[in-house]
């Protein structure tokens, strides 16, 4: 197939037309490279079934293609924030630009949804069922209603025009070419461990994630998008939870060094607690993750071990 991935040169992205290629596809990666690297894709650069566009989603596109996966968009809170209007236009018009080409062109869609849909949850774990608690004002909104706007528009495609799509809901995710100053909190405290400093936990660090490694997630990308009729929206994460301490101290366990840790304020509307009800994933995809946190830091360690050596 002939499949297009846009904010392919990011860090699930590029792992993604990684694993296409490898399948025998022939991929389109189109990034503007906001938060997108060259450095994750150079290595597919040689590969005559690869092509590279640089083009921003909020201007129109069009390619002849089968399937469309649609990541890009700023993921880590200070990136998305940095200029949140244009976040919001990302997700909202990079979701229209992808589901007019999808319509056009009778090409499957499939849209990277977040676990920020369901805002700072009052539920817990959080099933797909569950309406989220999003506060449309905050500083998290841009990329929170921007994420909801998209479905949104996924599923009236859907409706109103027979567009065929697939909306997955990720769940926190970590590996290899995550950006060392991204601001996401496993890339921040390897680095910081790394260099030696102190690891900043913000709050007092008991508010709970659940971390899933990449090579899990884009399994459950693949599973959901080549579905035959399941279309989502699935939570895929892991459901592995720890608070923000404990990640700190298997952090500081596994890269050992002097550093301590910090105490800064807690961000604006940073949810609590956060952890996926899997059980849909389970049951529809026959997916679960296989790689513990325990045992993914470990190459995502590496990665930013060689990457700060070089
Ligand atoms: P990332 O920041 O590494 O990748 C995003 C990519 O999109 C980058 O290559 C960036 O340059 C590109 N991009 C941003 N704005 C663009 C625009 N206007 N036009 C073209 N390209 C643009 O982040 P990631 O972790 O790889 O996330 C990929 C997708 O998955 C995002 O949509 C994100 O919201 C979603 N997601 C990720 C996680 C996670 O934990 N990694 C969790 C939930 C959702
Ligand atoms: N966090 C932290 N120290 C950091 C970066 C983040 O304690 O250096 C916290 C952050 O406040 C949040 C959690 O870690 O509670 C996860 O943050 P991240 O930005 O990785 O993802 P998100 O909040 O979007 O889930």
């Amino acid at each position: 197939m002939r499949i297009l991935v846009t904010g392919g040169a990011g860090f699930l992205g590029s792992h993604l037309c990684e694993r296409l290629l490898g399948e025998g596809h022939d991929v389109i990666c189109l990034d503007n490279f906001f938060t997108g690297r060259k450095r994750n894709i150079t290595h597919l650069l040689q590969d005559p079934y690869f092509e590279l566009v640089r083009h921003d989603v909020t201007d129109p596109f069009k390619y002849e293609v089968d399937q469309i996966y649609n990541l890009a968009c700023p993921a880590s809170p200070p990136h998305y924030q940095f200029n949140p209007i244009k976040t919001t236009k990302t997700s909202v018009m990079g979701a229209i630009h992808c589901l007019g080409l999808a319509k056009r062109v009778q090409a499957r869609v499939f849209q990277a949804s977040t676990s920020e849909v369901y805002g700072d949850p009052e539920i817990h774990p959080q099933p797909e069922s569950y309406k989220g608690s999003v506060n449309p004002i905050g500083i998290r909104a841009c990329y929170d209603e921007g994420k909801r706007c998209a479905e949104t528009l996924f599923f009236d495609y859907h409706r109103q025009n027979g567009v065929d799509i697939r909306v997955v809901r990720i769940f926190n995710t970590y590996g290899p070419r995550m950006l060392p100053d991204d601001g996401r909190v496993v890339s921040n405290f390897i680095v910081q461990a790394l260099r030696g400093e102190d690891l900043t936990i913000y709050g007092d660090g008991t508010q709970t994630r659940s971390f899933c490694y990449v090579d899990d997630l884009l399994e459950g990308f693949v599973r959901l998008m080549n579905h035959d009729s399941f279309i989502g929206p699935v939570n895929v994460g892991n459901p592995g939870e720890f608070t923000m301490l404990e990640l700190a101290e298997l952090v500081l366990e596994k890269v050992g060094g002097k550093s301590k840790l910090s105490f800064h304020p807690l961000p604006g509307d940073d949810p609590l607690q956060r952890q996926p009800d899997i059980t849909l994933a389970r049951e529809k995809l026959g997916w679960e993750p296989k790689v513990p946190l325990e045992q993914g830091l470990d190459p995502t360690i590496d990665y930013f071990r060689k990457l700060l050596e070089g």
